[in-house]
């Protein structure tokens, strides 16, 4: 009788323990639909999937790399910026989205219905699986062909620098290594860090995603997003400076928030649709 009174009570507490693990795993699914999640990532789902499966990003990639190969031979022969010229010439490019795809870290965020936070990104720059950008390597490996060093100026955090170098280095980029990279130590403003590079090198050419991977006069977009800005510097588009496309995230995003990124998701999701012209 004991022992029937002790199997009962071990099955009750074994289905109350099956059952509440259901319910907290129905509990998350529904959370991970909710509305909030969805206004906090949905956005995102068209900027990554453009990015990861738009045949046209491929295609852009290749195209950019090439005209940064076209410019490199102008720029080599012409030295464009002006400078002493007994110095070896270089080519300062950012990381991120520019010669490294990160877009695996933004669809895992759009998944588990997070926003970027500093953990999950260092999470995934340890896991070392970036892989490079369509025609990146090529042009890389031109530079190097051509004895022009290249320079990774990025805002990855400077005590992520192993991991960079290794993930770099296991992606066959050249010059990946610690005196070619220029990560962040103190600030995102890459100017000094362009200016440390300059003093022994003539740089002809600039890669990046965001116009601060070329100069700090495009941090601050101002009420027209940065518009005018780039007018009066649109000569160095396509001769000095190459950009890419970033959908998912960047300078351009901060300026629809006016530079405020602890705006409540419904808030900022508001902000996004204010800012379209209709
Ligand atoms: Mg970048």
């Amino acid at each position: 009788m004991k022992n029937i009174l002790i199997l009962s009570i071990a099955t009750f507490l074994f289905l109350t323990s099956c059952c509440k693990e259901k319910e907290e795993k129905v509990e998350k699914i529904i959370i991970n639909n909710s509305a909030d999640t969805l206004l906090k990532s949905e956005h995102l789902v068209m900027a990554t999937l453009w990015f990861q499966k738009s045949a046209e990003m491929q295609a852009i990639y290749y195209q950019n790399f090439k005209f940064a190969k076209m410019m490199l031979d102008e720029n080599f022969k012409k030295d464009r910026f002006k400078i002493k010229k007994t110095k070896p010439k270089a080519v300062i490019t950012d990381i991120d989205e520019t010669i490294l795809d990160n877009s695996p870290y933004n669809a895992g965020l759009i998944e588990k219905g997070e926003s970027y936070n500093k953990e999950s990104w260092a999470a995934w720059v340890n896991e070392k699986r970036a892989e490079a950008l369509p025609g990146a390597l090529d042009f890389c490996n031109y530079a190097k062909e051509k004895g022009i060093e290249i320079f990774y100026v990025s805002n990855r955090s400077a005590d992520r620098i192993d991991a960079t170098v290794e993930n770099m280095v296991n992606e066959g980029f050249p010059f990946a290594d610690k005196e070619h990279m220029y990560l962040k130590a103190e600030t995102s403003n890459k100017t000094d860090r362009r200016n440390n590079i300059l003093e022994n090198y003539d740089v002809i050419l600039l890669l990046g995603d965001n116009l601060r991977d070329f100069d700090e006069i495009f941090g601050n977009r101002g009420e027209d997003f940065g518009f005018n800005i780039v007018d009066k510097n649109k000569d160095k588009f396509g001769t000095n400076f190459i950009v890419f496309p970033n959908p998912i995230y960047g300078e351009w995003e901060k300026a629809v928030y006016k530079g405020d990124f602890s705006i409540s998701d419904e808030g900022k999701r508001k902000m996004r649709v204010d800012a379209l012209d209709k």
